[in-house]
């Protein structure tokens, strides 16, 4: 019943079924300029917070995830529409929320204790009866024994589990995380997460509902029960929908990276709709066997960049965090993170860009090798590319018509995204010294023709 629910928004919102723990109404948020124009940051949104399941709220920086989650906590008001607690306006309501930061928010010049005891204090619970929940709650998240110590004594990961003692001694009708797990290192983060799982699924905590606003893919689909991508400028919901492989999950099976796929490919494109039909998830994997690669609009250049960058960084950092420390946009960065991927120089691990031997070799080259480098691996990883070469090297004349590889994109792209291929086939062509093209005549030329073949012989 859930599912069926969970699926069809406008079902809840009617009422049908599960009622709603929160029920946000055309929520928006903007901001007053001193000029006339306001900064929209939130678009109208309707979403709903049903029992039973752990929501992850998805997004790039600055698609409003945090602006969202303030909205539903009762944290910031809506500039305009409403949010329901249990169907009363929340502002007019006792609501039982709790929320975990990403930075911790402890007193500092509280002991471990008196922090967990805070909120049970600010909501008058007696002293015995304060200490005995706060003792018990700390040792259901591992930490009995720190009961005295202060917060600067604690790891980042200790000072986190005080941060969801805190959260769930107040028993949180709805618990909400806003990026919970992000300053933590990978093994930290990866042991609170299913921590948090175990707790869940054991019903150890008396929580009806999970909301965690996260960047991180994984972490997304590996605890949520259902989904929600927020897209950027203004901020509004892209798709909605709920994962249906069960508990536990594994990272490496094939459920779990096609989603992983999947929902990368809905933040790299955001101009494509997705949409919550599930079928969506066949046609991403049918896509995967298409013949043609989709190449991503990014420069070789970009690519030497990117390299550069992460060699400087050891070899591996999260792509979210490269890109804010590039002051990139995500949406700018990640065809060059795609591009680097195809072409075999870096791979993806829960989130973070891996540098590969050869994208090391890459990095680390000048120039001239850089290109030889980028010919080896465009040739080997790249179909349509493979395709124009060889065709160019046939023909007597070595040149060909753009219209020839056109008609067979055609077949799997709109007419639109088939220019663009060849317009970033172009590009990488020139760079690696494939081929040329004259835009003049729309057609490919072998640049340097007995120069060239020698070379791509050698690749081979
Ligand atoms: P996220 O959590 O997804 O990174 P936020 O909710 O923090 O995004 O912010 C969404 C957008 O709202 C950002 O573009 C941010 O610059 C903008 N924003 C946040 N607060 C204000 C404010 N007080 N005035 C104007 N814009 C704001
Ligand atoms: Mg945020």
């Amino acid at each position: 019943m859930t599912n069926e629910v969970a699926l069809n928004p406008a079902a809840v919102l009617n009422g049908v079924g599960v009622e709603a723990i929160i029920r946000a109404e055309k929520i928006e948020k903007y901001y007053a300029q001193p000029s006339e124009n306001r900064i929209q940051v939130i678009s109208p949104t309707d979403l709903s917070i049903v029992p039973g399941e752990i929501v992850a709220l998805l997004g790039p920086s600055g698609s409003g995830k945090s602006t969202m989650l303030r909205m539903l906590t009762g944290l910031s008001r809506p500039s305009a529409g409403q949010v329901y607690w249990h169907e009363k306006p929340i502002a007019d309501t006792e609501i039982n929320v709790a929320i975990v930061f990403q930075s911790f928010a402890l007193f500092p010049w509280m002991t471990v204790l008196e922090n967990v005891e805070a909120p049970l204090k600010a909501r008058g619970i007696a002293p015995d009866e304060r200490r005995k929940r706060s003792l018990k709650m700390l040792d259901t998240v591992g930490l009995d024994g720190f009961e005295g110590a202060y917060p600067k004594e604690l790891s980042g990961g200790m000072r986190q589990r005080v941060g969801f003692a805190r959260a769930l001694v107040v028993e949180p009708e709805v618990l909400f995380m806003d990026e919970p797990f992000s300053a933590l290192d990978v093994l930290t983060a990866e042991n609170l997460r299913s921590e948090l799982l175990e707790l869940w699924s054991h019903k150890t905590m008396p929580t009806k509902a999970v909301f965690i606003v996260t960047h991180n893919i994984e972490e997304a689909v590996l605890l949520a029960d259902r989904i929600i991508v927020l897209g950027r400028n203004p901020g509004h919901i892209r798709t909605d929908f709920k994962v249906q492989i069960p508990q536990p999950r594994d990272k490496k099976s094939e459920p779990f990276t096609q989603l992983v796929d999947y929902i990368y490919k809905v933040l790299t494109r955001p101009d494509v709709t997705p949409t919550e039909d599930p079928a969506q998830l066949q046609r991403v994997r049918d896509q995967r066997q298409m013949k043609y690669q989709m190449l991503p609009h990014a420069r070789p250049g970009g690519v030497a960049g990117l390299l550069e960058i992460l060699l400087d960084k050891a070899g591996r950092d999260d792509i979210y965090r490269l890109a804010d420390d590039l002051a990139f946009e995500i949406d700018d960065l990640l065809p060059i993170v795609d591009a680097a991927q195809l072409l075999g120089f870096l791979t993806i691990e829960e989130g973070d860009a891996v540098i590969t031997e050869s994208g090391a070799e890459f990095g680390n080259s000048e120039i001239l090798r850089q290109k030889e480098l980028f010919r080896t691996a465009a040739i080997d990883n790249v179909l349509l590319l493979r395709q124009i070469r060889r065709a160019l090297e046939t023909k007597s004349d070595h040149t060909i018509t753009e219209e020839f590889f056109l008609d067979m994109l055609d077949e799997q792209f709109s007419e639109e995204e088939s220019l663009k291929q060849i317009e970033t086939a172009v590009t990488w062509g020139r760079y690696a010294e494939l081929f040329d093209f004259d835009a003049g005549k729309r057609r490919f030329m072998l640049a340097d023709a007995e120069e060239e073949s020698a070379t791509v012989e050698e690749a081979k």
